[in-house]
C-alpha cells in the first residue's frame, strides 16, 4: 500500500493504472475507520482494478467547531487496517491541497439541502460537495463506494456528480451494524458505556417502526418515536422523519407504489448519530 500526500505523487501513482487501462475504485473517509468502511472498501476491490481510499476530515462540512474538533482521529490504527484490507494507495491530503484558497463555492441542491441533514446542519452538504468535487476532480475515479448509512449524503452526491457532468458511477453499500445492531460510525467512539447502552435502542425503534407501518399512519408512528425517545434522560431527538426514497420529502400517508425510508438523527449526550431503515 503507498500512502501518497502530494498532488504530485497522487498523478504518478494513478498514471500508471490509467496507463494500463485499470479501472480506478475510490472510497472517501473522514478515518476512525471501522467495519462499515472496510465493507466499501471489499465492494470496490471486487469491483475494480485499482483502489484507492481517501482520509481527510473536512473542516468545511462541519457547521459545529466543537463536532469537528471532537472528530475521533485513529491515523496509525486507520493506515494498519487499509494495508490489511489490501488497499492500493491511501491519500492522506492535508487542507492547503484540498483548499488551496478558501473554498468560497455555494453548490445549489434545492429542496435536499433543506430537508433533515440539511436543515438541521446547514452548510453541510455543500462542504460534503466541495470536497467531494475536490478529490473527484484529483482522482477522477471511474467508481465512487458511499454508504447507505448516510442516506442523504447519497443523494446530495449524485445530485452534485449530475451538475458537475461527471462520469463517475456511484455504488451504494448497505449499512454495516454492530453486535447490537448499532450502525457501525466513527462517532461512536465517542460514546460512553452508558450512552453505548442508550444508543442501541435506535436500531431497535427503526426495526419496530418498520412494523408498525403495516398498521399505523405516519403521524401515529412518529408519535411514537417522539414519546419513546422524550423518555430517555440522555437523548435529544434533532429529527425522525419517514420520507420519499426519490425526493427525500417527508410523506403523510404509506403508498403502495412509493417507496418510503425512515431516518432518524439523535443525540446521545454529546454525539450525534444517525441511522435510517428502507420501508
Ligand atoms: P465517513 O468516514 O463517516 O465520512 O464515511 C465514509 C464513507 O463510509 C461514507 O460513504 C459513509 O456512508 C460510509 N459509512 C460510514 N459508516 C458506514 C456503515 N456503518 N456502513 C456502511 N457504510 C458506512
Amino acid at each position: 500500500m503507498k500512502q501518497i500526500s502530494t498532488e504530485k505523487d497522487l498523478s504518478t501513482a494513478l498514471a500508471s493504472s490509467i496507463k494500463s487501462k485499470k479501472t480506478i475504485g475510490f472510497v472517501p473517509t473522514m478515518g476512525a475507520l471501522h467495519r462499515g468502511h472496510i465493507s466499501l472498501i471489499e465492494t470496490c476491490k471486487k469491483q475494480c482494478d485499482t483502489t484507492i481510499v481517501s482520509i481527510f476530515v473536512n473542516p468545511t462540512q462541519f457547521n459545529d467547531k466543537k463536532d469537528f474538533e471532537r472528530y475521533p482521529r485513529t491515523i496509525d490504527n486507520d493506515l494498519a487496517l487499509l494495508k490489511k484490507a489490501g488497499v492500493d494507495f491511501v491519500f492522506l491530503p492535508n487542507e492547503k491541497l484540498i483548499y488551496p484558497k478558501p473554498d468560497k463555492r455555494k453548490f445549489n441542491f434545492g429542496k435536499l439541502d433543506q430537508l433533515l441533514e440539511g436543515k438541521h446542519r446547514p452548510g453541510h452538504f455543500n462542504g460534503v460537495a466541495q470536497v467531494v468535487s475536490r478529490l473527484l476532480e484529483m482522482i477522477k475515479p471511474d467508481k465512487l463506494f458511499l454508504g447507505q448509512k448516510d442516506f442523504q449524503q447519497v443523494m446530495v452526491i449524485r445530485e452534485l456528480i449530475k451538475q458537475l457532468k461527471s462520469p463517475v458511477k456511484v455504488v451504494v453499500c448497505p449499512t454495516v451494524r454492530d453486535d447490537e445492531n448499532l450502525a457501525m460510525s466513527s462517532r461512536n467512539a465517542n460514546l460512553s458505556d452508558e450512552e453505548y447502552d442508550e444508543a442501541t435502542f435506535i436500531p431497535i425503534w427503526l426495526e419496530e417502526v418498520k412494523k408498525l407501518a403495516t398498521r399505523y399512519k405516519v403521524s401515529q408512528i412518529k408519535a411514537r418515536i417522539e414519546t419513546l425517545i422524550a423518555r430517555r434522560e440522555i437523548m435529544k431527538l434533532d429529527y425522525f422523519e419517514i420520507c420519499d426514497t426519490e425526493t427525500l420529502e417527508p410523506i403523510k400517508e404509506f403508498s403502495e407504489t412509493d417507496q418510503a425510508v425512515a431516518l432518524i438523527a439523535v443525540f446521545v449526550g454529546k454525539t450525534r448519530l444517525i441511522d435510517n431503515v428502507l420501508m
